[in-house]
């Protein structure tokens, strides 16, 4: 909704990451991530206000990797909180890019409005010649207040690309052109503050989930085991003993291991513990396959660290099986 001026109202909720970093002027590497405010992340991006009425929260202000499930609730409450307000038209998250697109997708499945939710980065600290910062948070504010992102659950907007929550994946280490949703695809681009969106999502998100993190602070523990040849099995066993209540396997091809991790799988099948078969491979799909036995889950097309947060949020609601791959067929 226009306000008095004209101009929607965008709250925009800072997390840190590279966009808010410091570092040796000029250069892209060896700088801490986390440092500039909110405010001055907003100065930076959009001086002159011309796109919208402006307000910023700081969440925090860490490396991404710091970023934990308390974070991830308090995020979700927060937006939930403030989407109450009419006057507020939609928000923007800045996030480091290394777990970025986790957020993305825990958001996309636990906010619940359909006010525009867009989350940003950068892989260039502020500091940097040509940082890339400024400009994704300057595109991601515009759509943030254009009622054409209502409705199509939490996006990623990086270096020009609209991206879907869900599907987004960082594909590059260096490159600004980091992010991708591959197979299926962005949904659109920026221009100039202007979005051209050419498809959405159809998996159910935001309001239309089952999942609620208004009495949670934090997620039930959950471990990824990343199989590769040779891999040893006794690490499966180890997450548990720790207190891991589910696990997902970054299987290689389809969700693959070997016979002595399924092997150590089934014995793991007395605990209950739900184990997801993913895949490092970062494309394709995993269906199921009789040679893998155990409390087992397919874990669709989700890459292993996403599958590890449709885990977490599904164990919050249930421990069955059947009902944890429902989930997983349905998000
Ligand atoms: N390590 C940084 C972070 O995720 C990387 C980045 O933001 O690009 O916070």
């Amino acid at each position: 909704m226009p306000h008095a001026n004209g101009l929607p109202t965008v709250v925009a909720l800072a997390t840190g990451g590279t966009i808010a970093g410091q570092g040796s002027a000029g250069k892209a590497t060896n700088y801490r991530p986390g440092q500039i405010d909110v405010n001055t992340l907003l100065q930076l991006a959009a001086p002159d206000f011309d796109l919208a009425n402006l307000r910023g929260e700081q969440v925090c202000n860490v490396n991404s990797d710091d970023i934990t499930s308390e974070h991830w609730t308090e995020l979700a409450r927060a937006i939930n909180r403030l989407a109450a307000d009419p006057d507020i038209d939609g928000f923007v998250v800045t996030h480091g890019t290394d777990t970025l697109e986790e957020t993305a997708y825990f958001l996309n499945l636990t906010v619940k409005t359909d006010k525009p939710v867009i989350i940003t980065g950068a892989m260039r600290p502020a500091t940097a010649t040509s940082a890339d910062g400024p400009m994704n948070l300057r595109q991601s504010i515009a759509l943030a207040g254009n009622p054409l992102a209502r409705g199509k659950g939490v996006l990623v907007v990086f270096s020009d690309g609209i991206f879907g929550g869900r599907d987004v994946r960082k594909i590059s280490t260096i490159q600004t052109d980091a992010f991708s949703a591959n197979d299926f695809g962005c949904m659109g681009y920026m221009v100039d503050g202007v979005p051209h969106i050419f498809n959405a999502p159809v998996k159910p998100h935001t309001l239309a989930t089952e999942f609620d993190v208004e009495g949670l602070s934090t997620l039930p523990s959950v471990a990824v085991a990343y199989f590769a040849v040779d891999a040893d099995p006794a690490v499966l066993r180890f997450h548990v003993d720790r207190g891991a209540r589910g696990l997902v396997i970054a299987g290689a091809g389809a969700g693959c291991y070997s016979t002595p991790w399924n092997n150590a799988i089934v014995e793991l099948e007395e605990t209950g513990i739900p184990v997801v078969r993913a895949s490092r491979i970062g494309a394709g799909l995993i269906t199921h396959d009789d040679f893998y036995r155990g409390n087992l889950i397919d874990g669709s097309d989700l890459p292993p660290q996403k599958a590890a947060v449709l885990l977490r949020l599904a164990l919050t609601r249930t421990s069955s099986r059947t009902e944890i791959q429902r989930m997983f067929d349905t998000y």
